[in-house]
C-alpha cells in the first residue's frame, strides 16, 4: 500500500492524504460527481468547517458551493464510491455500496469528506443517485444535534440544494449533504469481502481499520493476542456505548441494517430517524418498518444481532468461533452498564447505589404508562432537582399517586448528595431541545420556499441543546397534534 506524499494546502486550506483510496480498486470505483443545475446554499456548519481546517471565507464562496454540490472538483480530492454489502431488515441483501455517496478524500487531519446525493455510481442499482431536500435537511440537522448531545455520529458540513426535480412518492427537489467522519466504513464492508470469498481483501480492510482506528488491538493480551477478535470486541463496546446513548436520549435510528452500522460506533445514515415525543417503548419511527424490527425498544438487541453478523464476517480472520463469541460477550456487559450510567446521570445521581436500578425502572414504567413526553419530562425533572417545585413534573402524569410515591423515593435519594451538583449534571444531560419530527418538518416546508432561516435557527438551538434559549419556548414544547401524522419512510 502506498500513501501519496502530502501536497501543499489548496486555496480552501485543505490538505489531503486519502488513505482509504490507497486500499486499491477492489474497494472502490473512482468517479466524478454528476453536476446539478443552479445550486444554492441550504445550511452550513461553522463548527465542522473549523474541524476540517476549512477557511470560513472559502466556505462562503461560490467555489465552495460548486464543490459541495459536485459541480466542480475540490482541489486535491480523488472522488470514489466504495463497495459494501449487508443485511437489510434481517435478510442478506447482497452487494449494495455507495449508491449515492462519493468520498472526496481524507484530509491530513484524518477526516473524510463525503458528498451524499451527488449522482449515480456503479452501486446505485435502481436508484437515481440523488437525495431530496427534505431528507438532506434532516440529516444535516440530526448530525449536528447528535454531536451536540455528545453522541458519536458522522458530522455534516453543509447542504446545498437545486431545483432539479427528483421523483419519490411525489416530485421533490435535489440536495447534497457534505458529511464528515474519520471513516465511513460499515459492518457491510466486511460482510462484502467475507461473503464474496475475498479473504485477502477482508484482511487488508481489517488491518487498515485496526492500524488507523484501533491500534491497541495489535497489542492485546486477550484472545490469545488475536487482533481481529480484539477488533470485534472493541467495535462491540463502541456500539454498545452508542446505543446506550440512543436509548437514554430517546433516539430511534429507524433502519439499523448492517450497512448502516459504522465500524467506528458512529451514528450513521440518518433516514427515518426520530427523537421520541411521547414515551412509547414499542415506538416504530420508520413507516416502511411494518414488522417493527427497528422499534425503539428493539434497538439494543438489533445492535447485537448486527455485531453477530460482523463477527461472522470476521470469522475467516479470527479463526476460532469461540474467540469471536467471546469478543461479542462484551456487548452484554457494556450495554447495560453504559445505559445505567446514562440513566443515573439523567436522574442526577452522582454515585451509584444499590437502589438505582429500581428507581430508573420505576420512572420508565410510569412514563410509558402515561405516554409522557420524554424530553419534557427529563427537563422538568432537572428543574425540580434545582428548585424543588414538583408541579410542572406532576402535571405531565395521569397517575399522580404513583408519581408522588416515586418522587418521594427519588427526593430521599437526591438528598443524600449535593443537590446543586445533581441539578447541574441533569441540566447538562437532559436537553431542552431535540430535533423532533415536526420541528424538522416546519424548517423543511420553509426551505422549500427558499427561506432557510428556519434551518439556521433550528440548527442554533440544536447546536446548544442544553442552553435555555429564551424566546424559543415553542421549540421546546409539546408536539402539535399533526406531528403524529408525519410519516417518515425509507424514501429519501
Ligand atoms: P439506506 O438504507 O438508505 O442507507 O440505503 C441502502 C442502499 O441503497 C445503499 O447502498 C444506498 O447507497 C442505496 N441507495 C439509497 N437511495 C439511493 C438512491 N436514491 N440512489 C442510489 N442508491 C441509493
Ligand atoms: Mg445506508
Amino acid at each position: 500500500m502506498t500513501v501519496d506524499a502530502p501536497a501543499p494546502p489548496a486555496a480552501n486550506g485543505l490538505r489531503w492524504r486519502n488513505r482509504f483510496a490507497a486500499l486499491g480498486p477492489d474497494f472502490h470505483t473512482r468517479l466524478m460527481p454528476t453536476p446539478l443545475p443552479a445550486p444554492y446554499w441550504v445550511g452550513r456548519s461553522a463548527a465542522v468547517a473549523g474541524e476540517l481546517g476549512l477557511s470560513s471565507d472559502w466556505l462562503a464562496s461560490d467555489a465552495a458551493l460548486a464543490a459541495f454540490t459536485g459541480n466542480q472538483g475540490l482541489e486535491g480530492s480523488t472522488p470514489l464510491a466504495s463497495v459494501y454489502s449487508g443485511h437489510q431488515f434481517g435478510v442478506w441483501a447482497g452487494q449494495l455500496g455507495d449508491g449515492r455517496a462519493l468520498l472526496l478524500g481524507e484530509t491530513d487531519g484524518g477526516l473524510e469528506v463525503q458528498l451524499k446525493g451527488a449522482g449515480r455510481t456503479p452501486y446505485s442499482r435502481m436508484g437515481d443517485g440523488r437525495a431530496v431536500l427534505r431528507s438532506s435537511i434532516r440529516e444535516f440537522l440530526a448530525s449536528e444535534a447528535m454531536h451536540a448531545l455528545g453522541i458519536p455520529t458522522t458530522r455534516a458540513l453543509c447542504v446545498t440544494g437545486s431545483d432539479a426535480p427528483i421523483r419519490r412518492e411525489t416530485i421533490e427537489t435535489a440536495a447534497v449533504v457534505t458529511r464528515v467522519a474519520p471513516s465511513f466504513i460499515r459492518f457491510g464492508h466486511f460482510e462484502h469481502f467475507a461473503y464474496s470469498g475475498q479473504h485477502e481483501q477482508l484482511r487488508q480492510l481489517a488491518d487498515f481499520v485496526i492500524d488507523s482506528f484501533y491500534p491497541d488491538c495489535r497489542h492485546t493480551a486477550k484472545f490469545a493476542g488475536n487482533p481481529y477478535a480484539a477488533l470485534l470486541e472493541a467495535v462491540s463496546e463502541r456500539t454498545a456505548a452508542m446505543v446506550a446513548q440512543w436509548q437514554a436520549v430517546g433516539f430511534c435510528h429507524g433502519v439499523m441494517n448492517t450497512d448502516n452500522m459504522s465500524i467506528l460506533g458512529l451514528t450513521i445514515d440518518y433516514g427515518p430517524f426520530q427523537f421520541l415525543d411521547a414515551f412509547n417503548t414499542a415506538h416504530i419511527c420508520n413507516h416502511s418498518d411494518t414488522q417493527g424490527r427497528y422499534a425503539y425498544n428493539r434497538q439494543p438487541n438489533i445492535a447485537y444481532w448486527n455485531l453477530f453478523c460482523l463477527g461472522q464476517a470476521l470469522l475467516p480472520l479470527i479463526g476460532e468461533q469461540e474467540l469471536a463469541l467471546a469478543a461479542l460477550e462484551s456487548y452484554k456487559t457494556v450495554f447495560p452498564a453504559e445505559l445505567e450510567a446514562r440513566m443515573r446521570a439523567k436522574l442526577g445521581l452522582l454515585q451509584p447505589q444499590p437502589g438505582d436500578r429500581a428507581l430508573i425502572d420505576g420512572i420508565l414504567k410510569l412514563l410509558a404508562q402515561d405516554r409522557v413526553d420524554y424530553t419534557i419530562f427529563w427537563r422538568r425533572l432537572s428543574h425540580f432537582a434545582a428548585d424543588g417545585n414538583a408541579s410542572p413534573v406532576r402535571d405531565l402524569f395521569l397517575d399522580r399517586a404513583a408519581l408522588d410515591a416515586w418522587l418521594l423515593q427519588y427526593s430521599e435519594r437526591l438528598a443524600q448528595s449535593d443537590q446543586g451538583q445533581s441539578a447541574d449534571l441533569m441540566l447538562k444531560t437532559n436537553p431542552k431541545f431535540v430535533l423532533r419530527n415536526h420541528l424538522g418538518e416546519l424548517a423543511i416546508r420553509q426551505a422549500r420556499e427558499k427561506d432557510f432561516a428556519g434551518v439556521t435557527s433550528l440548527q442554533a438551538l440544536l447546536e446548544n441543546p442544553f442552553d435555555e434559549h429564551p424566546g424559543f419556548e415553542a421549540q421546546a414544547s409539546f408536539p402539535p397534534d399533526w406531528a403524529s401524522t408525519i410519516e417518515i419512510s425509507c424514501s429519501s
